[in-house]
């Protein structure tokens, strides 16, 4: 199995090859430095993205609030932790850096705000 991707850890962007092979070993070509062969093998075995997004308030009157994960969750879970956060209905006024949920789905990735909320104008 061969999947090419390009690395997201500089701007150099880096043009990886990852192959596994008959041996279950992974082998990375094209990357710069050694960052770009953990990337590449993470992408390949376990891709992950820090999440970001914006949860609804109970009060129509105030705006929603930035929050975003502590970690990089699994793509795979990324929709389900949207859907999630879009069902929430902020009640209790919280300061940047709370936490809106611990431990999400025992993944041990926590969700923050980024901002307080209401935010102060
Ligand atoms: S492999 Fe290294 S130099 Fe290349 S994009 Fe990734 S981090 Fe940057």
């Amino acid at each position: 199995m061969t999947k090419n991707m390009i690395c997201i850890n500089c701007p150099r962007g880096c043009r990886l090859t990852v192959t596994r092979s008959a041996e279950e070993q992974w082998e990375v070509t094209g990357n710069f430095c050694a960052r770009g062969k953990s990337y590449g093998i993470q992408e390949a075995t376990d891709p992950r993205r820090t999440v970001t997004a914006v949860v609804p308030s109970a009060e129509p009157h105030l705006p929603c609030a930035p929050v975003r994960s502590n970690a990089p969750v699994p793509v795979k879970m990324i929709p389900d932790l949207l859907n999630e956060l879009y069902q929430m209905r902020l009640t209790a006024p919280a300061k940047r850096g709370e936490r809106l949920i611990t431990n999400w789905r025992e993944t041990g990735i926590d969700i923050i705000f980024t901002s307080d909320f209401p935010a102060e104008v």
